[in-house]
Parts: structure tokens; C-alpha cells; sequence
């Protein structure tokens, strides 16, 4: 039986923090379809480059795109003990898709990181990302120890080309279109449970791991 957790959330709540502080510690593969797609970016696949144009206007990546990444990541023996997801399901039919690819025996539980407009534009406007290893920082609240340096593998800390203010509100009003209706979806199966995605990533930590006891 596998475990496997869906960290749901508009951008900014922390979903790519938290869920790699928990890959850590219960040993479950991290996907993050985010990440995927900027990975096929850099690369310069076909894949990434269709989904370019979306994501440079904050908008959602076609699911056919997104959900063949999400699949070919799912299938690897990694996933064996289950996965934690970071910005998948994003739609209703990304869901029902997820929904499909699990076992009826698989437990999976929500996490919803609940968090106001004005806190998730000031943290993803102060957000910086590894160039090379993708660790998350944030220039007040988990700066670098050395500037413009990841403390990890040393790589360029930049800022991402979505994570400006107008392309931010974009993002968000995507989110409340057509991700914040996964909410009533989760809950509706006794799922789900909301947690602040505004605390510290230690109080965050505790409160899901009360929550979900593995
Ligand atoms: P994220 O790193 O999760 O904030 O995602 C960055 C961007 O990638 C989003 O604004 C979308 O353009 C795209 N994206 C990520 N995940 C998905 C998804 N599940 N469905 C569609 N687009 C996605």
C-alpha cells in the first residue's frame, strides 16, 4: 500500500518547502509539476517549449503537457512507497486523471495550505530559487548564508520569471478559477484537511504531521 500526499494550495503557500522538508522525512519521491516543466524548458524539449508561452503569462500548461510528464515521473521505481505531489492536480480533470492512476488501496491525503493574497505576493515576490538544485529561499525569512548563493551546491540564487508582481495576481486568479474547486473535491471525500500555509516551516510541519500519522 502506498502513501502518498497532495500538497494543495494557491502559489506562494509553501507546497515546494513543505513537501520537500516531508520527502525528507517519510522517504517519498517529490513531484513537482513545476519543476518538471522548467526542467523541459532548459532542456529545450518539444514539451517545454509549447508550455513556455503559459507559464511566462501565469496561465495553466494544456493538461495533455502536463499530465504525460506527471505520468512518466509516477511510473518510476521511486514512487514505489508513494509520492508527495507539488502542483498537481491542478484542475477537476487533472484530479480525475490522479484519481485513476492510484490503487484503490493507496492511502492519499490532502493537504490544503491555506494563506491571504497580500502574504503569498510579498513571499513569491521575495521568493529566490537555486539556478542548478531548485532549493527555495526567501530573502527575509530563510535568506542564504552567503548572498546570491545556495547554501546547498553554492549555484546562482534567481528570481523566477512568474514570481513578478502582475504575473503573481495572474497566477492567483487562475488558482481561484480553476484549482481553489479541488478543494470542495477532496473535501467531499474526507480527505482533505487545511492547514496555514503562512506559519513558520517548523509549526507547518507539526501540525501535518499530527495530522497525517505514518
Ligand atoms: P509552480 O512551480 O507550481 O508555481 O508552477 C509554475 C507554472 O507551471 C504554473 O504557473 C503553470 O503555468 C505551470 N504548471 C505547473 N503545474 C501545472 C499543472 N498541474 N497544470 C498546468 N500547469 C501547471
Amino acid at each position: 500500500m502506498k502513501k502518498n500526499i497532495i500538497l494543495l494550495g494557491p502559489p506562494g503557500a509553501g507546497k515546494g518547502t513543505v513537501g520537500s522538508k516531508l520527502s525528507e522525512l517519510w522517504g517519498l519521491l517529490l513531484i513537482s509539476s513545476g519543476d518538471l516543466l522548467r526542467e523541459h524548458l532548459k532542456k529545450g524539449t518539444d514539451s517545454g517549449i509549447r508550455a513556455k508561452k503559459y507559464m511566462d503569462r501565469g496561465e495553466l500548461v494544456p493538461d495533455d503537457i502536463v499530465v504525460a510528464m506527471v505520468a512518466k515521473e509516477m511510473s518510476k521505481p521511486l514512487c514505489a512507497r508513494g509520492v508527495i505531489m507539488d502542483g498537481f492536480p491542478r484542475t477537476l480533470s487533472q484530479a480525475a486523471m490522479l484519481d485513476r492512476i492510484f490503487d484503490s488501496e493507496d492511502e492519499v491525503r490532502v493537504i490544503y495550505l491555506e494563506a491571504d493574497d497580500d502574504f503569498l505576493v510579498n513571499r513569491l515576490s521575495l521568493r529566490r530559487v537555486c539556478d542548478s538544485c531548485g532549493k527555495i529561499y526567501h530573502l527575509v525569512n530563510l535568506p542564504p548564508k552567503r548572498e546570491g548563493l545556495c547554501d546547498l551546491c553554492g549555484g546562482k540564487l534567481v528570481q523566477r520569471d512568474d514570481d513578478r508582481e502582475e504575473i503573481i495576481r495572474r497566477r492567483l486568479e487562475v488558482y481561484r478559477k480553476l484549482t481553489a474547486p479541488l478543494i470542495e473535491y477532496y473535501r467531499d471525500k474526507e480527505i482533505l484537511s487545511v492547514v496555514p500555509g503562512n506559519g513558520r516551516l517548523e509549526d507547518t510541519i507539526n501540525e501535518i504531521k499530527k495530522i497525517v500519522k505514518w
